[in-house]
């Protein structure tokens, strides 16, 4: 039978790319898990990917309703689950004020973080339940953890801290939106929900690889510097960082090599092993990278587990 990968955000950038080039080869059904169904349906159908090879479904990971809504629905289309992605982000580097999820957490961390925290532990069952030779949680991570890279030492650096704001519930009420406690800062929230999506994938590897042979994963996949990601940024910036990144520091890749990155990470049977953090060398070879001490701190990681379990009402 055809492999069924779910990738969350798969209406534009990256994730569009890896769900066309997944859908190309014909050995894959694509659930497309997007908040803009109309929006998803016309990027799939201009990517040319054909009918039989994809489904969208609604998932607005900055609602953790829907995404409880959006696993029951997957649960009744009766369709397995053997990969899933957690590829959605939003970035809110120009942002002053904070901006909250439907739950009052700080958007990047809750959608980015805790929308997928929550996702992907109730889509465990199903992961575990495949009978798909490699079965594999993959959580798109950012350069941010790399401290052997120029980009990855750019202020502001992330920083979770002691986590007394996660743990105050980020609500900018009576804690602060920022993991740390410290002041807003969008870019600084970004960085540490993708500390946090690394943390998470080697928790989840340490809990559950052993007794369930799933794969579990993280990935640089270069900077794709033209896709969505950047649009809130000023139009200076948008302008010259994609020719920046393509002459200056050689990080740049394109929305399409970005997708056939991750679509090895999702299919490659030479790229099963678990707690892994990949990245790709300018020759496009991939090899396990280093993360930088905090995204690989294991008693970090457990708490912001602990933690995260308590904000999205699994404990
Ligand atoms: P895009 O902005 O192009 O794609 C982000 C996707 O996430 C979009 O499909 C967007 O939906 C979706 N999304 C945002 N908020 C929500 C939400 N609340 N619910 C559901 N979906 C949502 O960015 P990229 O393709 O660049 O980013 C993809 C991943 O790659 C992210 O995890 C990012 O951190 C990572 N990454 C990107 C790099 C880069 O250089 N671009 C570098 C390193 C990592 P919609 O289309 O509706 O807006």
């Amino acid at each position: 039978r055809k492999g069924s990968v779910v990738i969350t955000g798969a209406s534009s950038g990256l994730g569009l790319a890896t769900a066309k080039a997944l859908a190309e080869t014909g050995k894959w059904h694509v659930i497309m898990a997007c908040r803009d169904f109309l929006k998803a349906e016309r990027a799939a159908k201009s990517a040319g990917m054909s009918k039989e090879n994809y489904t969208i479904m609604h998932l607005d990971l900055s609602s953790l309703d829907s995404v409880r809504q959006f696993v029951d629905s997957f649960k009744k289309s009766g369709r397995p689950l053997d990969v899933l992605v957690c590829n959605a982000a939003v970035y809110q580097p120009t942002a002053r004020e904070p901006a909250f999820t439907a739950e009052g957490f700080e958007l990047s961390v809750g959608t980015n973080h805790l929308g997928h925290f929550l996702l992907s532990r109730l889509l465990m069952d199903d992961l575990n339940k495949s009978d798909y030779p490699s079965k594999r949680l993959i959580i798109v991570g950012s350069i941010t953890g790399n401290t052997n890279t120029l980009a990855g030492n750019v202020p502001p650096k992330a920083n979770l801290g002691d986590l007394r704001g996660l743990a105050g519930g980020l609500n900018g009420l009576n804690s602060s939106a920022m993991i740390d406690g410290g002041n807003f800062d969008g870019a600084k929230a970004y960085k540490d929900s993708k500390i946090c999506n690394m943390l998470t994938m080697q928790e989840f590897h340490r809990r559950y690889h052993e007794e369930t042979g799933i794969t579990f994963a993280s990935l640089y996949p270069g900077c794709i510097a033209t896709t969505g990601l950047f649009r809130e940024h000023i139009p200076l910036f948008r302008t010259l960082f994609p020719p920046f990144q393509k002459h200056i520091t050689k990080g740049y890749v394109s929305e399409e090599e970005s997708g056939k990155r991750l679509a090895r990470v999702v299919s490659d049977p030479s790229l099963t092993k678990s707690g892994v953090y990949w990245s790709w060398n300018k020759d496009s070879a991939s090899f396990e990278n280093q993360l930088s001490q905090e995204a690989s701190d294991v008693d970090k990681a457990r708490k912001v587990w602990d933690v995260s379990e308590k904000l999205v009402g699994l404990a």
